[in-house]
């Protein structure tokens, strides 16, 4: 029922495209010209004076008691040495049943799934790579424990371990990978390690150690010219010798460099990492845009670097390198909390897998005590106000969503609309962006929905990288919530943001893209408030071509909802190549003529996502089956499908949520004679307009009766 008289005309909140990015400037690549002062050891895994605070904390007996007692039992029972270099570590496992195998003695390895025995050259070597690993992460234990008790023993352990990598490192292989490639062949091979990955994560610890326990009584000057010499420095040319420019691998080797050049000492190794190409300055300029979203679009990736990037600001901190300043390092560790759902998961668009925020909550505690700066508190605490008093040591009010209305990201590509508070908030991401390289999908246009506290809307993510499914359908566009013509995939290309707006109780944005396909212009208007998203999907294109709108949902099942008697829809095959075959049990609904169901409800347990199509005319409902998450995982999918007739197509679609009759039978759409849309939901009626696309023209007005 509409109130006319109670409608409201909502000041539009425009954002201008620009004005709704991150507040961070671009910075210049070029780096401050700042030198590196060595001061007191310890000063590459702490200092003296960092030291001094924690052993006045409160915390530090406990802390101190767990290393003591780590420590005393590599002391009892010293970490074996290896007999040689390591392989790679995902060799250690059956190749008949894929389970991690068990070392019997050095030499014989064996399957706890199968019961075979190995004692092959490989296996061997891929246990030294776990052997590697302990020497590691023991010599740092130890080193640790000689730093709270200044017991001697305790840095005779590292030193057992140092002397013996600098004995014995010269005599590892020039450089391999794990293909069994040799010398400039093996870009991303070690030593050590089969990676210089390996090598340069492993190196980090043992720089720390050493730089702790090297002016223990118990060192020599000539051991410790040897491990420096021919340890660390030996170390620091393999990971020198490829480099690998702006991706994750070198911010590891640059972690890796850092940690030795301040051990050593070494200002010109210090200078060289920051500055060289695929050092700090040039990956902070080139792998990540001011949105803070790493290039490679996946948070896995993304979590892989700040790891490495935080290792080396924290060592060059310590030598007083302003690196921590950088004006991009804030939006690398804020994006995490603003690139995600209200419940800290993150869409999984391009080869991601399913991920949350919880693996970023050290890279925000980190920022919280590096700036001060309220917005990391809470996008660790996530809504939970003692979490955050805990951390910020005052009464506080936990905020979440730390986003509202729109945020765009546009290196990635990706506008998100956000519309309520806290995990219950709705949220839609629309990928507009460019491809994604290698990792990417055709996905153009693509949207997720999370909503009533959960993702409903989906993307599947990679799946994984070994199973066919990988081509054959997570990048394909049928597997997205997008639109195919005529059910090929997209072409891989970039689409554009045309706007973003908000206001009062509601959010909006637009995209287009016109190369997704040859002569089709795509272009997307989404209207989010807290209780419905408004979806209007315009396609022109020459007529006859056919024209599928997919829209793929995380739930148990799909149905018409038309009362006590559904139609039967007709067993129908969506499509043959392209992704259409993983689209399964495809029912036809508008054959012969007859208009198929307008409403729709995808159901999960007691949740439903209902859909509300505004009818077009010659148009099919198909539903079907897709993947979900996991292969076997059944995601239902209805496509709406259009022949084209006079060259475009409108596709309206509404999307509400809740529980069982709290919507069911509520949520309406229609279009009126000007072009406006008249929605009802959630016991309110809205009219929205989009203008077309004058140039200049307010891009939509949105009103509500309240
Ligand atoms: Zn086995
Ligand atoms: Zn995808």
């Amino acid at each position: 029922m509409a109130h006319r008289e109670g409608i409201a005309r909502l000041a539009l909140g425009l954002t201008l495209l620009g004005g709704c990015h991150l507040g961070w400037a671009a910075e210049s690549a070029r780096p401050p010209v700042v030198e590196p002062v060595f001061g007191p050891r310890p000063r590459v895994a702490t200092t003296p004076a960092e030291l001094a605070s924690l052993r006045s904390s409160q915390s530090f007996e406990a802390v101190q008691a767990a290393v003591v007692r780590q420590a005393d039992a590599l002391l009892a029972a010293p970490p074996p040495l290896p007999d040689g270099p390591g392989n790679w570590i995902f060799y250690y496992a059956c190749p008949a049943d894929g389970a991690r195998l068990r070392a019997v003695t050095a030499a014989k390895h064996e399957c706890p799934a199968c019961g075979k025995a190995y004692t092959d050259r490989r296996t061997v070597e891929a246990y030294r790579c776990l052997q590697h690993n302990t020497l590691d992460s023991a010599a740092l234990q130890l080193a640790s424990a000689y730093t709270y008790t200044g017991e001697e023993r305790y840095a005779a352990g590292t030193q057992r371990i140092l002397l013996f990598l600098a004995d014995t490192y010269d005599s590892y292989p020039g450089r391999r990978d794990r293909w069994g490639r040799h010398g400039i062949l093996a870009p991303l091979g070690g030593r050590r390690y089969v990676q210089s990955l390996d090598e340069a994560y492993g190196v980090i610890p043992l720089a720390k150690a050493y730089d702790l326990t090297c002016e223990a009584a118990v060192w020599t000057a000539d051991q410790r010219r040897h491990v420096e010499e021919d340890f660390l420095r030996l170390t620091a040319r393999t990971l020198l010798r490829f480099n690998q420019d702006i991706n994750n691998h070198q911010t590891w080797y640059n972690a890796g460099l850092m940690a030795i050049g301040s051990a050593l000492g070494d200002a010109d190794l210090v200078r060289q990492v920051l500055t060289m190409r695929g050092g700090y300055y040039d990956q902070m300029a080139r792998s990540l845009g001011d949105d803070g979203l790493w290039y490679e679009g996946t948070m896995a990736y993304q979590r892989y670097a700040l790891g490495a990037i935080l290792e080396i600001v924290d060592v060059g901190r310590r030598l007083g390198l302003p690196l921590h300043e950088h004006p991009r390092l804030k939006a690398l560790i804020l994006s995490p909390a603003l690139a995600c759902y209200p419940d800290g998961s993150f869409p999984v668009i391009n080869d991601s897998d399913p991920a949350t925020l919880a693996g970023f909550d050290e890279s925000f505690e980190w920022a919280w005590k590096a700036w001060g700066d309220e917005r990391f508190a809470q996008a660790r605490a996530r809504g939970d106000s003692a979490r955050l008093e805990a951390l910020i040591g005052r009464p506080a009010t936990a905020t979440w969503p730390l986003t509202r209305g729109t945020v765009d990201f546009p290196d990635l590509g990706l506008l998100k609309l956000e519309a309520g508070q806290g995990s219950q908030a709705a949220c839609v991401f629309l990928d507009y962006g460019p491809h994604g390289g290698g990792h990417g999908h055709f996905d153009k246009l693509g949207i997720t929905l999370f909503a009533g506290g959960r993702e409903w809307l989906l993307d599947p993510g990679r799946l994984s990288y070994s199973v066919p499914e990988y081509k054959t359908w997570v990048k394909t566009t049928a597997a997205h919530n997008t639109v195919t013509v005529n059910g090929r995939d997209q072409a891989a290309t970039a689409g554009r943001l045309l706007w973003t707006t908000a206001g009062e109780g509601w959010t909006a944005g637009a995209a287009e893209c016109d190369s997704a396909y040859p002569e089709v212009l795509l272009r997307r208007h989404l209207v989010l408030t807290p209780d419905f998203l408004l979806d209007v999907f315009d396609v022109r294109a020459e007529p006859a071509r056919t024209v599928d709108l997919l829209v793929h949902a995380q739930a148990d099942r799909v149905e018409p909802q038309l009362g006590t008697d559904p139609p039967e829809g007709e067993d129908c095959v969506p499509g043959e190549r392209d992704g259409y075959p993983h689209l399964t049990g495809g029912k036809a609904f508008g054959t012969r003529g007859a208009a198929p169901p307008s409403r729709w409800a995808f159901v999960a347990g007691a949740s439903r996502l209902e859909a509300v199509f505004v009818p077009v005319a010659g148009e099919q409902v198909i539903a079907c089956v897709g993947i979900g998450y996991r292969l076997g995982e059944r995601a239902p999918c209805l496509i709406r499908r259009v022949r084209l007739r006079d060259g475009a197509v409108r596709l309206i679609s509404l999307y509400t949520w809740g529980m069982g009759d709290v919507v069911t039978g509520a949520a309406q759409v229609a279009t009126a004679a000007d072009g406006s849309m008249a929605v009802s939901a959630a016991g309110r009626q809205w009219r929205v307009r989009f203008a077309d696309g004058a140039a200049g023209a307010v891009p939509v007005s949105v009103s509500y009766d309240r």
